[in-house]
């Protein structure tokens, strides 16, 4: 009979032995269901908790089994993320585990590099291959070996940083398109924490939002949803108020009691206009205190500045400053597209400067910064390799983009959903350095645009069918460890990347097998926390530990008055009688980054506001359409100077005039059906442009052209925007 542990046992068995001889395998053999398994309960459903991992945040899940099928995914009413709740790409969850195109069989290249045509072979020949490579690369050269994954974090992080670290190679890269470089370094240089904080958007008065669309896409959009709805309805007397300024009406942004759109790259003057009310008219009495400002050169920022650079009007600015310093505890955020400009830590730290302002850093209703490493100082030394790391990891890439070009890597691992083939700019010449690399190994559970370029791919469970652990970057204030199990039995002949490093480093021996000295991750995580006095078992049926045990809240408050931000114009490549509108893309609500255009529920998820499946649209303001002679629906072809592709109109009245936005997520060539022939890849519209103080990748700095053009069939969308939204009523 199959027991709970039983179970679970199959579902993450991965040993040294199952990896490289007598391979333990599933049972194959038809029986007769005369006892069923204690699981299988006719009619009965088990819920097991685990991570969601569709997108960072690190959301807890339950998942209700049913038969030994996973059924139905909800939120895990204890996770301290996202309290019971769940968003569209958690509930896709499902698709990922069942989608017809998902590796159950390792894949041998078949064909020219780069060709995608692959055959099967079985998991003997494909570890023999993945050692007689790495073997000889240790032996003649182990730095020629490259790691590239996405951030990983929790023990998965720890392995392969152990990994890498014995075996002898410092080329360990992880790539994020939407690192928070530009966060860490204002963060720096306005609270003096290089770390992401907590906001406490529950417990605030008055938000300010800078172009963050934190209730779709972002660091943890479930938990700030939760939080936004205590902020505007769990207060007897209090109803936050919600300002937001940005180039176009998102989702987030139409949930604001005011929205005003700014030019791109302009939310900094925008945050210094509110800043100059606030320290003029003494409106906090962080602001009054905060005179020596003047002096550094805020006087020159008045509202009309403001106005000039970003198209709001100077008496908006000023009622919001007065409306922002008379309703507190306050809070200033900023996201992704003022962060992603040339000039994003200006944008960033001009927006900090107003939580100083109002005085509400480390305190309930404002911004705070829990200690987190000082949370988890219990894991030892290597605490650090478990956190969250918020960086993008570009300046790395790049680096290893001109190593691999000069052909010095012998070998690549890879691993992933932020797909750099598809997520970098065309410009910085990925795929050609990559195919220079002689020997390239995925771990993968689809092909996709990175994976397909591989020699060899490892086909991994699914988040669903394994072992893990994971400390999520937002929303808890504290220690909160998530963590995954398999909610089914795996019903595809996979291997966890984890689980292949630990039998590898057995097989390499020496440093690498005392570094990674367990049978299989499942037993890592057992002694990790054992080692903790925590019995995993236990915990894994509330879905992690949840002791919400914070660090000291940094920083100490600074004495004297806050620093004047640098301020810094944004930059747009391309000749603007060339070129005259400015491009604004940002992560699709469905489809994330571009991971999500696999899931056929996702790309059936209508945006939000453009109410549209399916295909590439381009959104652009009334008089912008006019003097271009576009109407709505029409097909153009939106060009930069790195590349072109086609899109539908949607003409939209809420959008700063000047702009056009683009979702990101659609153009793929190598992600399977689902995602196949919906257009083009907005990425590759983007230059290789860089922030200026991080050097991290800026999204935000091209100018594009439109130009009408005949396209086959029409954008779908479910109903038409005009009736909806009427200019006169959002402003
Ligand atoms: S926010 Fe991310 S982690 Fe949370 S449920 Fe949605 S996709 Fe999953």
């Amino acid at each position: 009979m199959l027991n709970r542990r039983g179970f679970l046992k199959i579902g993450g068995a991965t040993a040294f032995a199952a990896l490289f001889g007598g391979c333990e395998r599933l049972p194959k053999t038809l029986v007769p269901f005369v006892i069923p398994p204690e699981n299988y309960a006719l009619g009965e459903s088990l819920w097991y908790a685990s991570v969601c991992r569709q997108c960072p945040a690190g959301c807890g899940i339950v998942v209700r089994n049913s038969e030994g099928r996973a059924k139905k995914i909800e939120g895990n009413p204890l996770h301290p993320v996202n309290r019971g709740k769940l968003c569209a790409r958690g509930q896709a969850g499902l698709q990922a585990l069942y989608h017809p195109e998902r590796l159950g069989t390792p894949l041998k290249l078949d064909g020219p590099r780069g060709s995608g045509k692959f055959r099967e072979i079985p998991w003997e020949e494909a570890l023999r291959l993945l050692m007689t490579g790495l073997s000889g690369v240790r032996a003649e050269a182990p730095t020629a070996l490259l790691m590239l994954t996405d951030p990983m974090r929790g023990h998965r992080n720890l392995v392969s940083a152990r990994f890498m670290k014995a075996f002898g190679s410092p080329h360990r890269v992880a790539w994020d398109p939407f690192g928070q470089d530009a966060h860490l370094s204002a963060n720096e240089a306005v609270y003096g924490v290089r770390d992401l904080p907590e906001h406490d958007l529950a417990g605030t008065r008055y938000l300010l939002s800078f172009s963050g669309d934190f209730l779709e896409t972002g660091v943890s959009p479930v938990h700030f949803g939760h939080a936004y709805g205590r902020m505007r309805a769990a207060r007897p007397t209090v109803r936050g108020k919600f300002v937001h300024f940005g180039p176009r009406l998102s989702m987030t942004a139409a949930n604001a009691d005011a929205f005003l759109p700014v030019a791109p790259g302009t939310e900094g003057y925008a945050a210094l206009g509110i800043a100059h009310v606030m320290v003029r008219e003494k409106l906090t009495p962080a602001a009054a205190a905060a005179g020596g400002l003047w002096n550094a050169g805020l006087k020159e920022f008045t509202p009309q500045a403001a106005e000039e650079k970003t198209g709001v009007s100077a008496a908006d600015i000023e009622a919001v400053a007065r409306e922002f310093g008379a309703n507190q505890p306050g809070l200033a955020m900023a996201g992704d597209a003022a962060a992603a400009c040339t000039n994003g830590v200006f944008n960033l730290s001009a927006v900090g400067l107003l939580n100083l302002l109002a005085g509400n850093v480390g305190k309930p209703g404002g911004i705070s910064f829990p200690d987190r490493l000082a949370a988890f100082a219990s894991f030892g030394a290597e605490a650090k390799l478990l956190l969250p790391a918020a960086e993008s990891g570009y300046p790395a890439v790049r680096d290893a983009v001109e190593r691999m070009g000069k052909g010095k890597f012998r070998m690549a691992l890879l691993s992933g959903a932020t797909n750099p083939a598809f997520t970098l700019p065309p410009s910085l010449k990925f795929e050609e350095a990559l195919l220079k690399v002689p020997t390239i190994v995925s771990f993968a559970s689809f092909l996709d645009e990175t994976t397909s370029l591989s020699d060899l791919v490892l086909p991994t469970p699914t988040y669903l069918e394994e072992w893990g652990d994971d400390l999520p970057p937002a929303g808890h204030g504290g220690e909160a460890i998530t963590l995954g199990q398999p909610v089914v039995t795996p019903f595809r002949d996979t291997r966890s990347m984890p689980d292949v490093l630990i039998a590898a480093a057995k097989e390499l021996g020496g440093p690498a097998a005392a570094a990674l000295p367990w049978g299989s991750f499942r037993e890592c995580l057992e002694k990790a926390y054992a080692g903790r006095g925590i019995d995993l078992e236990e915990a894994h049926k509330n879905g992690g530990i949840f002791s919400g045990k914070a660090g000291a809240t940094r920083p100490a408050p600074k004495a004297g008055s806050p620093a004047l931000p640098k301020a810094a114009e944004a930059a747009f490549a391309g000749d603007p009688a060339r070129y005259p509108l400015v491009l604004h893309v940002y992560p699709s609500s469905a489809l994330s980054d571009g991971r999500g255009a696999n899931l056929p529920w996702l790309q059936e998820l209508p945006d939000p506001i453009a109410t549209a499946v399916w295909r590439n649209w381009v959104e652009v303001g009334p008089k912008t359409a006019a003097a271009l002679a576009l109407s709505d629906g029409d097909g153009v072809t939106v060009s930069s100077p790195f590349g072109s592709l086609q899109a539908f109109v949607f003409v939209h009245p809420a959008i700063a005039e000047g702009v056009a936005a683009m979702p990101l997520g659609q153009g793929h060539s190598r992600y399977g059906k689902y995602a196949a022939d919906r257009g083009g890849n907005p990425y590759a519209l983007l230059p290789a442009s860089v922030e200026s103080a991080t050097k991290a990748p800026a999204r935000h700095a091209t100018r594009v052209s439109l130009v009408k053009t005949r396209m086959k069939g029409a954008l779908v969308r479910t109903v038409h925007p005009e009736g909806q939204w009427l200019y006169e009523n959002i402003l």
